[in-house]
C-alpha cells in the first residue's frame, strides 16, 4: 500500500497547515504542479496564488505568498512568505491591500516602488480569488 501523503504549510511566522492528505495541486513557477502519494522527489518555487489539498473526503483551499515547495518521501513542505488557511482569509484587509495598490499603480509618485505595489496587488488579487470559490 502507498504510504499517506504529509503537507506542511508553513511560513516565518506560523505553521499554517500541518495534514495527512491524499492531493495536493500547488502554484510552481512554470505552472501548477500536483503531489500524488509516492511522488517522486521535486523542489519548485511557488508564485503568489492557491494550494489546493485534498483532507479524507474534503478539498480545502490555502493562499500562499511565493515561496519553496519540496516532495521527498511522502512528504510536501511549503516554506512561504505568507500564507492563509482559506477561512482565515480577512476579505476586508485584502480589499483594502488592492485598493491601496491600486491607487499607487494609477498615479506613481517617485517615492512608490512600482514593483513591489504590482506584488501586493497581485497577492490581493488572489486572495480575493480564492474566497471568492467559497
Ligand atoms: P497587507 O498589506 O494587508 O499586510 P500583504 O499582501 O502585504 O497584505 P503579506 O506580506 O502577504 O501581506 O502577509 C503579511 C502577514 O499578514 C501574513 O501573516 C499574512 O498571513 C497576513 N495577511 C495578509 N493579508 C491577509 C488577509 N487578507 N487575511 C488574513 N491574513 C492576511
Amino acid at each position: 500500500m502507498t504510504k499517506p501523503l504529509h503537507l506542511e504549510i508553513v511560513t516565518p511566522e506560523k505553521v499554517v497547515v500541518n495534514e495527512t492528505v491524499s492531493y495536493v495541486a500547488g502554484p510552481g513557477i512554470l505552472g501548477e504542479f500536483g503531489v500524488l502519494p509516492g511522488h517522486l522527489p521535486l523542489l519548485s518555487a511557488l508564485v503568489p496564488g492557491k494550494v489546493t489539498y485534498q483532507v479524507g473526503d474534503k478539498r480545502k483551499y490555502a493562499f500562499v505568498g511565493g515561496g519553496f515547495a519540496e516532495v521527498a518521501d511522502n512528504k510536501i513542505s511549503i516554506l512561504a512568505e505568507s500564507a492563509e488557511q482559506l477561512e482565515d482569509i480577512d476579505v476586508e484587509r485584502a480589499r483594502r491591500a488592492y485598493e491601496r495598490a491600486r491607487k499607487r499603480l494609477s498615479a506613481p509618485t517617485p517615492d512608490i516602488d512600482i514593483v513591489r505595489a504590482e506584488a501586493a496587488l497581485n497577492r490581493a488579487i488572489q486572495r480575493l480569488n480564492l474566497v471568492a470559490m467559497k
